[in-house]
């Protein structure tokens, strides 16, 4: 049994000022070949599908054609997705005959020219292999499912769990396409559109209404003759004609069921759609004050309008300027994204003293530069970091920058180690002497679980905020919850 293997995700940012080129997807390795399998053992869906392959009793080659992960970001260069849909196709193309195909996205990546950049994958995929291939796609259920990835690929399957566990979801999806070409399995599909968006606020399943939804959804899966329930909250700042959450049930070749969970589902997320707008975000300068005030640290600022998790460019200033107007007496860790600024840090060397402008050169619209004086603690110049199912990363060059109490880690790109406390400690720092850090993320914080003592979600500006409502939005389909009134909607009907 011959199955093609292959990743290209991204999540796209559509209020970004940055795009997303090559070097998005580089950063974080670009495999072929035989090096593809070597390198995924335990990383991304990939990583599930090579432990489901390795249990299977019949003979399975798996056939390694490209790995592009490109995290999130900005809107992708035309160029870029063409060349990487051409290495998908060639790579297919040199490939066949085949059995079956394991195709990893994230679902809510768009390019300068397409907005469904996975439906125009699928599309390119089905004129190599035909519309017989067993096409199984694991998605981050932060997707936008458009009617083209229903129609082109057999199995779409969601993470299960926000913080993400993509290893989960390739074994999941593995399972099914395994049981698929023993001829077990023979996948039906419904969906539906959610006419709405929320913040990211409320994206954790680990409680709050989001666990409400999902835990209907794995109740589901429970019932006889489904094999997928796959809820799909969408990112919130993908500004795309299909754009909105949506929910696809696959069962086996049970239509009506399919129809009538997909229409359940959907009606629950709209019955729950006030709570999903539930925040106890608070201002920058009280969540300062706050994180001074409390008992003990470590206090996680997480600063929503700037996730880097997101696709934010990572170089807001808000909370820093707030902690620099407070003059903060307890060590403050920030990380900020500013190459210009690391490059003067480089130059002058350790010990440095420095009058120097950080910040707020990407993202102009939500954020403004902030002047601050301070010393050159430590240069790194580069660390390669594994994110354990995330692959591995370069962090490249790295300066910290010590102001008063304050230490802000300068990088020269968006890199995903920017939410990971090696960030610091590969610098010097121990985290247990810092009373707050800042993550550039709203729903990511394990990575700092051991310190963690509270948490408080910061109220910030910028091209992943929580308010929606603030975003020019241009192509999402309208009306749209909560943009517009939209009183009475059923998705029964
Ligand atoms: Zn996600």
């Amino acid at each position: 049994m011959r199955i093609a293997v292959a990743e290209i995700a991204q999540e796209t940012d559509s209020f970004s000022p940055l795009t997303a080129d090559l070097t998005d997807f580089e950063n974080y390795g670009i495999y072929h070949g035989a090096e593809l399998l070597e390198r995924m053992q335990g990383v991304g869906p990939i990583g599930g599908l090579l432990e489901v392959a390795a249990e299977q009793r019949q003979p399975t080659e798996l056939v390694p054609i490209v790995r592009a992960w490109g995290a999130a970001g900005g809107t992708i260069t035309a160029d870029t997705l063409e060349y990487l849909t051409e290495q998908l196709v060639a790579g297919l193309r040199g490939a066949l005959p085949l059995d079956g195909l394991f195709l990893a996205m994230h679902g809510a990546a768009a390019s300068e020219k397409v907005d469904d950049v996975e439906g125009h994958i699928l599309r390119a995929v089905r004129d190599v292999v035909g519309n017989n291939l067993p096409v199984v796609v694991p998605l981050d259920h932060h997707a936008n499912v458009t009617q083209q990835m229903v129609d082109l690929a057999d199995l779409l399957i969601g993470h299960e769990t926000q913080p993400h566990d993509p290893p989960a979801t390739g074994r999941k999806a593995a399972r099914a396409l395994f049981r698929m070409l023993r001829g077990e399995s023979q996948p039906t599909v419904a969906w539906r559109k959610i006419p709405m968006i929320t913040p990211q606020d409320q994206f954790l399943t680990s409680h709050g209404p989001m666990k409400k939804w999902f835990d209907l959804a794995r109740a589901m899966e429970r019932r006889e003759g489904v094999i997928d329930v796959s809820p799909y909250p969408m990112q919130p700042w993908l500004d795309v004609a299909e754009g909105g959450w949506s929910v696809v049930v696959h069962t086996e070749q049970d239509l009506e069921l399919a129809q009538s969970l997909a229409a359940e589902m959907a009606n629950a997320a709209w019955q729950l759609r006030h709570q999903f707008w539930l925040s106890d975000r608070i201002a920058p300068t009280d969540a300062v004050n706050n994180a001074v005030c409390a008992e003990q640290g470590l206090v996680v600022l997480s600063d929503t309008g700037d996730s880097v998790y997101g696709g934010a460019p990572g170089d807001s200033t808000c909370i820093l300027r707030a902690m620099l107007e407070q003059d903060v007496p307890c060590m403050a860790l920030v990380p900020l994204v500013d190459p210009q600024a690391l490059q003067i840090a480089s130059s002058a060397g350790v010990g440095a003293e420095l009058s120097i402008e950080l910040g707020g050169k990407f993202d102009t619209v939500f954020n403004q530069p902030v002047q601050v004086t301070g010393r050159v603690a430590a240069i790194s110049n580069g660390l390669t970091v594994d994110l354990h199912d995330r692959g591995i990363c370069d962090l490249r060059r790295t300066a910290l920058l010590q102001v008063g109490q304050i230490r802000i880690v300068l990088l020269d790109h968006r890199s995903f180690a920017i939410n990971h406390p090696i960030l610091y400690t590969h610098l010097g720092l121990e985290i247990a002497d810092a009373k707050m850090v800042v993550l550039k993320t709203a729903s990511n914080f394990q990575f700092f679980a051991p310190w963690r003592k509270q948490l408080i979600r910061v109220d910030s500006p910028g091209t992943t905020q929580s308010n929606l409502r603030d975003f020019s939005w241009k192509r999402i389909p309208r009306p749209i919850f909560p943009l517009d009134e939209l009183p009475a909607w059923d998705a029964r009907q």
